[in-house]
């Protein structure tokens, strides 16, 4: 294995699992000096009773300082300011987040502004922002994906300007994160597909991605591992409590390994896309995967053949000739879509021109395939990438995966 000259790999959070982790909640905030907490959350995840679980768990042993259940797909910079000052008016002394990426990022959000005694989120963006420790936060993540229970990332959205802005900094890593099969079982087969497809993309572009490092490296392997036995069973299965605690320990160790070594064009083309059409992340990441791969194979190709070990597992690919790896690699996530596709009944999509919004319209139209790639341009993501893209390569892949064929080997750099 090369070793890169110089690496830093840092995760200070405290991770609990089990099928009972969400018990220990009292206790965790005793030790983070913290009483009052103000709940985080979004209406489909209340909705699915899973606030409900949480506060049972805890029973009579916390007072709750607030719930909030008003977090939007994505975030929003207005929603994180305004309950910042709910989080003030209330008295709380901490934040406990019930949800997706999207609540654990808002939660991200409001704990920068009250720590840092503000009241808009974006006077902190930029890198270096934040210069000593925040409020405590426990995560509670509700799908098996972004990772952010374990990242120093919040991504939030200026639904104004179409922006998605991430902000960066180790004072966002949570202090505890709880994965508790629990708060997975209610997940819809079509999102579990999707998220657990972000947590896949995570491990692989982490992996195969400039910053690579063998610590980050471990973590994506064995969230390789993961993913590749228990993603497609979750979907199938909603309440095999197993599988959902693995998917849940995937996205753990993905998100592990990308908060350190950094993610690529997937990401940086699924950002876009996110933000010019309103598609869910995890459905762009699926979508996008096979064309990360196909188009830095030729910077990579060693690398991405070893990920055929824990897809495939340890005799196959010893059966496997090297030179056939990074093929068989390829084909194994584009199969794995098809199956989560047959998985959740067709509504898992493989490629952008299947993907449709809430009226059943397509959310990708084709003629906005140059508005994403000029959106692609002004992503930070894309400095990680093995190989180098301009306006013309993303507007080849977005219509590639638009069509949902392979890239044409020979249209793509040397
Ligand atoms: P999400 O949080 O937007 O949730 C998707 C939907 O699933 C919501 O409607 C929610 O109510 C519902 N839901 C969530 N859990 C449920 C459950 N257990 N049962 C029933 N319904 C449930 O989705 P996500 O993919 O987790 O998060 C996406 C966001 O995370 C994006 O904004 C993305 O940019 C961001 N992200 C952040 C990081 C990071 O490191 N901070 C990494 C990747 C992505």
């Amino acid at each position: 294995m090369d070793l890169p000259g110089y690496y830093e790999y840092h995760c200070s959070v405290k991770v609990i699992a089990g099928h009972d982790a969400l018990e220990k909640i009292p206790g965790i905030l005793q030790d983070l000096h913290a009483c009052r907490p103000m709940i985080v959350t979004d209406k489909g995840v209340a909705g699915a009773g899973l606030v409900d679980i949480v506060l049972g768990a805890v029973k009579d042993q916390l007072v709750i300082g607030a719930v909030a259940d008003d977090v939007p797909p994505d975030s929003d910079l207005r929603v994180v300011n305004r309950l910042a000052a709910l989080y003030r008016e209330k008295g709380c002394d901490a934040l406990i987040a019930v949800g997706g990426g999207s609540v654990m990022d808002t939660a991200k959000g409001i704990n920068i502004v009250v720590s840092e005694g503000a009241d808009d989120l974006m006077k902190f963006s930029g890198a270096g922002a934040l210069k000593r420790p925040l409020k405590p936060l426990v995560a509670i993540p509700t799908t098996a994906g972004t990772g952010s229970e374990v990242t120093l990332v919040a991504v939030v959205k200026d639904h104004e300007r179409h922006l998605k802005m991430a902000f960066v900094s180790y004072f966002l890593l949570p202090d505890v994160s709880i994965l508790d099969s629990r708060m997975t079982l209610s997940l819809p087969a079509a999102i579990t597909a999707a998220t657990g497809m972000d947590a896949m993309t995570h491990a692989v572009e982490a992996y195969y991605g400039l910053s690579k490092n063998p610590l980050s490296d471990a973590t994506a392997l064995a969230a390789i591992r993961l993913i590749s036995g228990n993603l497609v069973k979750a979907t199938r299965n909603p309440s095999d409590r197993e599988a959902r605690l693995a998917m849940a320990n995937a996205a753990a160790l993905a998100g592990m390994a990308f908060s350190n070594s950094m993610v690529g064009m997937v990401h940086t083309l699924g950002h876009a896309t996110g933000s010019v059409c309103g598609v869910p992340h995890g459905v762009c990441m699926a979508i996008l995967l096979p064309y990360g791969l196909e188009y830095n194979r030729h910077k990579r190709e060693a690398i991405m053949g070893e990920l055929f070990f824990p897809m495939g597992g340890s005799d196959v690919f010893a059966r496997t000739p090297k030179e056939q790896r990074t093929d068989r690699v390829i084909a194994y996530v584009r199969q794995m879509n098809q199956d989560l596709h047959d998985a959740s009944g067709g509504r898992h999509a493989r490629y952008f021109k299947e993907v449709s919004d809430r009226e059943g319209k397509p959310a990708v139209p084709r003629e906005r395939l140059p508005d994403i790639a000029r959106t692609a341009l002004g992503d930070g993501s894309i400095f990680y990438n093995p190989e180098e893209l301009d306006y013309d390569d993303f507007l080849m892949v977005l219509e590639a995966a638009w069509e949902g064929v392979a890239l044409d080997s020979g249209r793509i750099r040397e």
